[in-house]
This record gives C-alpha cells, structure tokens and sequence, in this order.
C-alpha cells in the first residue's frame, strides 16, 4: 500500500514540473513544498538539484523546524521560511516560491500588484502585497511572509526585491496563486505601459471573491 507521505512525495514532485511548464522558474530556482496532514512534517524539493532529476524518491522530508527527516540530499534553501509558515498558519497545506519574472519585477519596485482585473479580485481579493526585504539564513524571510499574508486575502506576497511566495489549503492551490501571480504582474505591467490601469470598485472586489470562492466552480474539486 502507498502511504499518504508516498502520496505527497509523488504531488510535490509532479507540481515542480508545473512550475517548469508555466515558465516561472530557471535553472534550480523556485521550490514547492506540502505539510503531512496530521503531522509536524512537511515535504519539499531537495536544493540544487535540476528540474529534470526531480523524483518523487529525491524529495526531501522535514519536521517544522526545517530538519531532515528522510532524504540523501540536503533540502532547498528555502526550508526554513516554508518551514516557519507552516508553524505559524495551521491553515496553510502547501507553500511555493519562484522568482517569475514579471512579479520579481514588481517586487524590484517594492510595489504591489494593485486588484485592477475581475481574475485578480476573483484569485486574491485584493492587491497582491510586498513583504519586507528580508535575508535568508534566519527566520526573516518566514516572518515576512506571515506578517504580510496574516489576516490578508492575497495568497501571494512578493518579497520585496526578492521573488514570490504563494500559500494555498494544499500544494497544488499555492501552485495554482503563484500561476495566477505571474499572469496578472504580467498583464498589469503591460497596461501600465499605455496609462493607469482603472481601479475595481472595493464593493466589486468583494463580491467577485466571495463568489469565486464560495459559489464558482466545482465545489468538491481542488481549486
Ligand atoms: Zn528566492
């Protein structure tokens, strides 16, 4: 029988392959990572290791401090702000970050994507926000990203000068917000070439969340 942290390791390796094919990663950057429900574990991607060597045998199994569990590689780098999320957001099933290039472009800025489209007030409710700049090798950048997204609709935040982190009820809906993510830094930038983007009314943002979120789609798929 395959046993539900066999099950994870399969997800988590096939959801790398997402981020490849949505083009929100080179070389070894990004990482996807899925808390095991009932446990203070999580699974996420082994560090340096390229996207075409990715199994589900090579994923790296951690407790919440970041330590290995289970794994011949050491994990991706970014562990501990994965790590601290999970802590810190008993909601929180999975956790995905990827420099893609058109949100890293906001985050450059250290400006938010401001909820200018209907799919942006359907997916994130809001504006998606910038987290503080923040070094890795502490619990900075997992603060940041808690800080920021605690008590907010936006399940992205982007890191300023940094890249993206996204959460989601699993590992496939944080995958799923850092897509989305990309998709409305990239529209929004191009419209700002040509003028302001017009703003959504508050009352308009509101009611095109809630019906994404509680009335849109099948209700007993993952979103
Ligand atoms: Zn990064």
């Amino acid at each position: 029988m395959t046993s539900p942290i066999d099950l994870l390791r399969r997800q988590v390796s096939d959801l790398h392959q997402e981020l490849v094919r949505y083009n929100l990663v080179v070389w070894t950057a990004g990482n996807v990572s899925a808390r095991v429900p009932g446990e203070d574990l999580l699974v996420i991607k082994p560090s340096g290791v390229s996207y075409d060597e990715l199994t589900p045998e090579n994923m790296i199994l951690c407790d919440l401090d970041g330590k290995v569990v289970e794994g011949e590689h050491s994990p991706s780098s970014d562990t501990a702000a994965h790590a601290y999320v999970y802590r810190h957001m008993p909601e929180v099933g999975g956790v995905v970050h990827t420099h893609s290039t058109y949100a890293c472009a906001w985050a450059a800025r250290g400006e938010a994507v401001p909820c200018v489209l209907t799919a942006m007030a359907d997916e994130f409710g809001a504006e998606i926000p910038v987290g503080p700049f923040a070094l890795i090798g502490d619990d900075s950048i997992g603060r940041g990203i808690v800080e920021t997204l605690q008590g907010h609709r936006s399940p992205a935040v982007l890191m300023k000068s940094h890249g993206v982190f996204t959460i989601g009820k699993d590992a496939k809906a944080a995958v799923k917000a850092a897509v989305m993510c990309e998709d409305v830094a990239r529209t929004v930038h191009i419209s700002r070439q040509l003028g302001e983007p017009l703003p959504i009314a508050q009352d308009d943002i509101d009611r095109l969340n809630y019906r994404y979120q509680n009335v849109y789609g099948q209700q007993s798929a993952a979103r």
